[in-house]
């Protein structure tokens, strides 16, 4: 059981409103889901429970999914399947023949197998044959697409709700494959609003992704979000400096750590959108911190970002 490893009962949720606006007429709170796991951190966690529950049940011995080189999906799952007794296989995007980067070290530590493949190729991801041709290759495997977003990973990021033990008028998240946005308005079921932060410059795709997505899981689709472009600093992973200031500045004040992917350039883009003016007095808005950043603990439970 993924529950014997993961601490979910760690998540709290913290005051930051004294960070983001002069006169705290504004809530902003922060919901800590990267308190969960140091690996499994973040919605990476509810993006899997059910994937690995469904495996086991279908008694698959193997699961493939598919992630760029520095995936925390990768690294969430070949630590999950470590765990869980499940032979896992990542399909690495990219060129990157040789598994030495940090991230890709230590999801082969844990046992994952790779199959590096080319830009062109993983664009089959997708499709049947290439699967076929993975099937004929690794034998058969539960397969969980990439960054995990399915209709297993929308019931399981519904529950993110759960955790939100107080009143609020926005949640805040961002948004790689659209999985955990959809989780989150399935958990709302049509009320408040949700904000969703593209980590990507182009994001045109992602509303079909999304809508797609809650039918999958539950034949619904919601209407109560709203993209917020103009933070992904020039694309996926990329930064400036004024990110990074800007992350430095905030873990410095706030005790809470920021990844410069994908919360860093939400809790900017917030920051941003305050002084702006789109929230009005008294608007209370809930910020989702969905980990991302690589960390380690020592006996004392402290945390060292990597
Ligand atoms: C994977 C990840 C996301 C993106 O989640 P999606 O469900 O793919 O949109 C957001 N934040 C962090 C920290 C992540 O690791």
């Amino acid at each position: 059981m993924i529950e014997n490893f993961i601490s979910p009962e760690k998540i709290v949720t913290e005051d930051v409103s004294a960070l983001f606006s002069t006169d705290s007429s504004i809530s902003v709170k922060v919901l800590r889901l990267d308190k969960i796991h140091p690996v499994v951190s973040g919605n990476k966690y509810f993006k899997l429970k059910y994937n690995i529950f469904e495996a086991k049940n279908r008694c698959s011995e193997k699961i493939l999914s598919f992630g760029g080189a520095y995936s925390n999906h990768i690294r969430a799952l070949a630590f999950t399947a470590m765990k869980e007794g499940v032979r896992a296989i990542a399909v690495i995007r990219g060129e990157e023949l040789n598994p030495s980067n940090y991230s890709l070290k230590y999801a082969a530590s844990c046992g994952m197998e790779f199959r590096f493949v080319t830009r062109q190729e993983y664009r089959l991801r997708n499709n049947h044959d290439f699967l076929n041709s993975l099937r004929e290759k690794f034998g058969d495997f539960y397969l969980v697409p990439e960054g995990g977003s399915n209709s297993l990973a929308v019931k399981g990021c519904a529950e993110i709700i759960d955790y939100i033990n107080e009143d609020f008028d926005y949640l805040a998240v961002s948004c790689g494959s659209g999985g955990t946005a959809a989780g989150l308005l399935e958990g709302l079921s049509g009320h408040k609003k949700l904000l969703i932060f593209p980590a990507l410059k182009r994001f045109e795709f992602l509303s079909d992704d999304i809508r797609k997505l809650n039918y999958s899981y539950n034949k619904r689709i919601f209407s109560n979000y709203e993209f917020v472009p103009g933070y992904d600093f020039g694309g996926y992973a990329k930064k400036k400096q004024e990110l990074t200031e800007f992350i430095e500045a905030f873990e410095k004040r706030s005790g809470i750590p920021l990844d410069f992917v994908y919360t860093g350039k939400l809790f900017y883009g917030i920051s941003e959108e305050i002084k702006k003016g789109r929230f009005r007095p008294g608007d209370r808005i809930v910020i989702i911190h969905t980990g991302g950043y690589f960390y380690d603990e020592d006996e004392s439970g402290n945390v060292r970002k990597l």
